[in-house]
């Protein structure tokens, strides 16, 4: 198997460990934050406070975990290196690619295939080469590449601008081989949609995370996608907006009931400082933070009849699986 990558280096597929696919370290909006920059406060105590955050993650067993944090999202890759120097136990993967809903940023909106097209561009699609050069040389010179590609789709549906970063990160996936990750909305049942376009670009679904299945309850829909070879996302353990504690471990549940524990990968898809959400606000979800799972999610797991061996393959095998390509 081939190494990953992470902010340090390279590591071997072995040396992952326990893994959670899904947590961010910051989510920010960077042109609010230049111009309204009290609330952030002190760089070095943001710093600090994400290091003993993820330190403590690291203290409880989690030895990986996966920043999709990208393009949209506030990605700042010179921060996430400093926080990452300071936890030595934790390898942490970052990813590319672009998040949106809806439109594409407008940095890209005049910047149309068509553009690239008429100028005789090789790759008409402005963002493909963006991504790929993220994966094979590094990013914003700092020697680090992305492990991990990422796209969106919410209850808007396949917009134009979330179908044109779909396929752009479908052709640096099968450029580069790495592994794709999508923000989808089972409520709506988005993943149909990813499989459609996605298959469209001829990727292979089992090179892809289908992220927040989790927020769903409905296991014949989820059962499907996991049946097309696609990997589950049970990712937003702590979220209960909408949903409940025990209505996102009861579907991990009876998945593992139908035999699709080889199939989901859990995670929080918490942060340690996301500027979306009014920080009083945040207070109405005291469970979302990185060490729920341990302490809260994979009790109750096991009081309903999950095993160790089947924790194991969620945390351990799938995530090895889903990032070295084997
Ligand atoms: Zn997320």
């Amino acid at each position: 198997m081939p190494d990953v990558e992470t902010v340090r280096g390279p590591v071997g597929p072995a040396e992952l460990g326990r893994t959670y696919m899904h947590e961010h370290i910051f989510v920010l909006s960077p042109d609010v934050q230049q111009n309204y920059p009290d609330e952030w406060g002190d760089e070095a105590t943001r710093v600090d406070d994400a290091v003993a955050k993820l330190s403590a993650l690291a203290a409880s067993g989690v030895r990986t975990i996966v920043d999709p944090t990208v393009i949209g999202l506030g990605r700042y890759i010179p921060r996430i290196q400093e926080v990452a120097a300071r936890v030595p136990d934790l390898n942490i993967v970052v990813a590319t690619g672009c998040y949106t809903y809806q439109d594409v940023p407008f940095f890209f909106h005049y910047r149309t295939p068509l553009v690239g097209e008429l100028l005789g561009r090789d790759e008409p699609e402005p963002m493909v080469p963006l991504f790929v050069g993220d994966i094979t040389e590094g990013i914003a010179g700092t020697g680090v590449r992305a492990g991990m590609l990422k796209c969106a789709i919410d209850e808007p549906g396949l917009t134009p601008g979330v179908e044109r970063v779909m396929r752009a990160v479908a052709r640096a996936h099968l450029a580069t081989g790495c592994p794709v990750t999508v923000h989808t909305h089972p409520g709506s049942q988005q993943g149909l949609v990813v499989q459609r376009v996605l298959g469209e670009e001829g990727v292979d679904p089992g090179r892809v995370v289908l992220g927040h299945s989790g927020d769903s309850t409905d296991a014949d829909h989820l059962s499907a996608l996991a049946e097309a070879g696609f990997w589950l996302g049970m990712d937003r353990f702590g979220i209960t907006l909408g949903t409940s504690f025990e209505a996102r471990a009861d579907i991990v549940v009876e998945l593992c009931r139908r035999g699709f524990a080889d199939r989901m990968v859990l995670a929080h898809d918490a942060a340690c400082y996301i500027d979306w959400i009014d920080p009083e606000a945040l207070a109405f979800q005291p469970q979302w933070h990185y060490l729920h799972i341990e302490q809260d999610v994979l009790p109750y797991l096991r009081e309903h009849g999950v095993t160790q061996a089947q924790i194991d393959t969620m945390l351990v095998d799938n995530p090895r699986r889903i990032l070295s390509g084997g």
